[in-house]
């Protein structure tokens, strides 16, 4: 038995969770949040319960401090020996890195030398390293990385045609996102269904605030929705996602605003928020949908217009598909969601769910198609964590 902990530290917060491996349970979870901020919040749940008190956490090396004592405090670990390792979400490694890698001097190099691909996150991840290395330097540090699974998309799949030279001086390419997520419902999906990853074509549907689709063949991404940024593909929570560039010089100059200005509303007010301003939750989206709120239906039949169109997409890519998964948020818990896509699919493709399971399905694994489906329909429940813990026991030698 060992005991891994799998880290997501934000800019000024710190999630974690403590895993039993390899049995895969969860002994502890919690996050440090408004680290460096007025009142920062310690959030604990363990054992059935959830407790919350505000610590002196001015930076992510006195929250680690703060988590670790925790620890110690519940009596969670006797010593802090009895961490194994430790795994971090780390957003971006460019194009280093197609499998998480152990967090050395060189690897903590190559996700700073790419901060500017991901600016918000690469440089508030490695504050997390930076500081559980300090906190514990004799565990094995472990980067698991948002972009690594897709890495084995094929040129065609992630090039722009841009000027050529903006991807040999400045990387400019597709990279998407969510890898941990697509990559561990891909695995999960091979292992319930019985049947060796190598010989699916599946495709994976991550609807969260943020949503990306990847198109898995004989366990190898070959096509994702996102970008050089989330930013691409589906309408999301708050982002546009795929819109003509040309948009954003015809909105500067009407609105008198900077491009940043403009790529910042295209993040953070636009997708559902943009149509209806109360929420960006897809729940709220629902309810004024079902009261007749025409904007809030009119976004989510986008959004679902585009999921379909990147299905059909991928299933000529690939040569068809075997398995469709939902994920994430929406994916595991919005049953309207799914019956809408499937529904668009029928036709062509012959997707065919059962309805009255569908509507029962919150969260939890399920075969959602029928038996006379052409494709088959699940929902699998995501876990970044367990993929980070995972990747720690495999890379750090661990039983
Ligand atoms: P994140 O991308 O922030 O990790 P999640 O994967 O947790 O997000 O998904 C968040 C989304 O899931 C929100 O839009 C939320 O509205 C949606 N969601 C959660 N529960 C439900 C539900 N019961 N029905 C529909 N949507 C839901």
């Amino acid at each position: 038995m060992s005991k891994i902990m799998a880290v997501n530290a934000g800019s000024s917060s710190l999630k974690f969770q403590l895993l039993e491996m390899p049995e895969e349970e969860v002994i502890i979870e919690g996050l440090i949040e408004k680290i460096g901020l007025e009142d920062p919040n310690l959030v604990i749940k363990y054992q059935g319960t959830k407790t919350e008190k505000i610590v002196a956490a001015s930076n992510h090396a006195e929250a680690v401090e703060i988590l670790l004592k925790a620890l110690i405090d519940l009596k969670v670990v006797e010593s802090l020996e009895e961490i194994d390792g430790v795994g971090h979400r780390v957003l971006h490694c460019g194009e280093k890195y197609t499998d998480s890698v152990i967090m050395d001097d060189e690897a903590i190099n190559v996700v700073d030398s790419v901060s500017d691909l991901g600016p918000l996150h690469n440089p508030a991840n490695l504050t997390g390293v930076r500081a559980f290395k300090k906190a514990l330097p004799n565990v094995v540090q472990v980067g698991v990385f948002d972009t690594s699974f897709h890495l084995t998309m094929p040129d065609e799949s992630y090039m722009y045609a841009v000027p050529y030279e903006w991807y040999e001086k400045y990387h400019v390419r597709k990279y998407g996102f969510h890898g941990t997520s697509h990559k561990y419902v891909a695995a999960e999906t091979a292992a319930r269904l019985g049947k060796p990853i190598e010989e699916l074509k599946i495709i994976t549907a991550h609807l969260g605030n943020g949503a990306s689709l990847a198109a898995i063949k004989g366990g190898k991404v070959v096509d994702t929705s996102m970008g050089l940024t989330p930013l691409d593909g589906l309408p999301m929570g708050t982002r546009c996602g795929t819109i003509d560039p040309a948009v954003i010089e015809f909105i500067c100059g009407k609105e008198k605003l900077s491009v940043n200005e403009v790529n910042t509303i295209l993040n953070k007010k636009s997708g559902y928020i943009g149509f209806y301003p109360a929420s960006s939750d897809a729940r709220e989206l629902r309810k004024a949908q079902a009261e007749g709120n025409y904007k809030a239906d009119l976004i989510l039949r986008m959004q679902a217009k585009k999921i379909v169109d990147y299905i059909g997409s991928y299933y000529a890519y690939m040569g068809g598909c075997d398995v469709l998964v939902f994920t994430a948020g929406i994916g595991e818990k919005s049953p309207e969601t799914r019956k809408e896509v499937c529904s668009r699919l029928k036709e062509a493709f012959g997707v065919e769910i059962n309805e009255e399971l569908n509507s029962t399905i919150y969260g939890k694994y399920a075969e959602i198609s029928t038996p006379n489906s052409k494709i088959k329909v699940l929902v699998v429940p995501t876990n970044e964590e367990l993929m980070i813990a995972r990747d720690v026991m495999r890379l750090g030698n661990i039983k």
